[in-house]
């Protein structure tokens, strides 16, 4: 049993999760840093939370393998307490190509490590926190994406295909456990600077299209964090189902 506030942040070693862990520990919860593969930038990034007296573990595990979801509730809920904030934040994306060129391993690779993660961990997640099963309540926040509604024409449908399945696992969760003191939703960012860029094969993808946004201007993920510990708290108490979209009004 834990008398204080513990949040997983999936993919929280850097970008949109790592500015979310940062954010959470300064409100005062205790929380878990989960990464894939780059342990150096998370195992930092709990250091300097710790040293500036917050409370923080970094814990690597791969969550579309259920084993390896199993292990980090496991350790969260062993050295932290059992969670009560879930943010499914952890997401890839590959080189821009049209879909006619895309192989079957990168199409189910994109769809497994972001579909099949977050519900793996929203089910740990329910699993302890609905009063079904004598839980005290959670919230859930599922990082999806401004693709989940353009498509992504050009760049990487399968990526926004994967953020339109997190958009229904947001509605039909929230519906199933809304009765049970668990509140699941969404904020679908627009473009963000973070490395993510990078990995699609274009660091510079924002420059290129920031004068698409009506703001004209990407985003930080300072400003998706606010949003999401929005949701992740009190403060948004009556709000389930919902989605926040953080584009500059694109
Ligand atoms: P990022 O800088 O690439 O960070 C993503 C993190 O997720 C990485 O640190 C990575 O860990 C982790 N990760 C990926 N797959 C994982 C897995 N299977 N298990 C555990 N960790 C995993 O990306 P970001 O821009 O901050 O994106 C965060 C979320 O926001 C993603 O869901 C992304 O789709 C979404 N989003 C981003 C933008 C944007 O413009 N940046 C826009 C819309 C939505 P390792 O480093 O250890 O591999």
């Amino acid at each position: 049993m834990n008398m204080e506030n513990v949040a997983i942040i999936t993919g929280g070693g850097r970008g949109i999760g790592a500015a979310t862990a940062q954010l959470f520990a300064r409100k005062g919860y205790a929380v878990c840093i989960n990464y894939k593969s780059r342990s150096a930038p998370a195992e930092a990034l709990a250091t300097a939370i710790n040293g500036e007296g917050g409370r923080c573990i970094a814990v690597q595990a791969d969550v579309s393998e259920e084993a390896d979801v199993k292990r980090l509730f496991a350790a969260v809920e062993q050295e932290l307490g059992t969670p009560n904030v879930l943010v499914n934040n952890a997401g890839i994306l590959k080189p821009q190509m049209r879909l006619e060129d895309m192989t079957a391993e990168r199409i189910n690779g994109i769809l497994t490590n972001n579909v099949t993660g977050y519900f793996l961990c929203c089910r740990e997640a329910v699993k302890r926190m609905s009063s079904k099963h004598g839980g005290k309540g959670g919230t859930i926040v599922n990082v999806s994406s401004g693709a989940a509604r353009t498509g992504s024409p050009n760049e990487y449908i399968d990526y926004a295909a994967s953020k339109g399945a997190i958009d229904t696992l947001t509605k039909g969760l929230s519906l199933e456990v809304a009765a049970e003191g668990i509140r699941v939703n969404c904020v679908r960012p627009g473009l963000i600077y973070t490395d993510m860029h990078s990995d699609g094969g274009e660091p510079g993808r924002i420059e290129r299209l920031k004068s698409k946004i009506p703001m004209q201007r990407g985003g930080q993920p300072e400003e998706v964090a606010e949003a999401i510990y929005w949701l992740a708290s009190d403060k948004s108490s009556f709000s389930t189902g919902n989605f926040l979209d953080l584009a500059g009004g694109l």
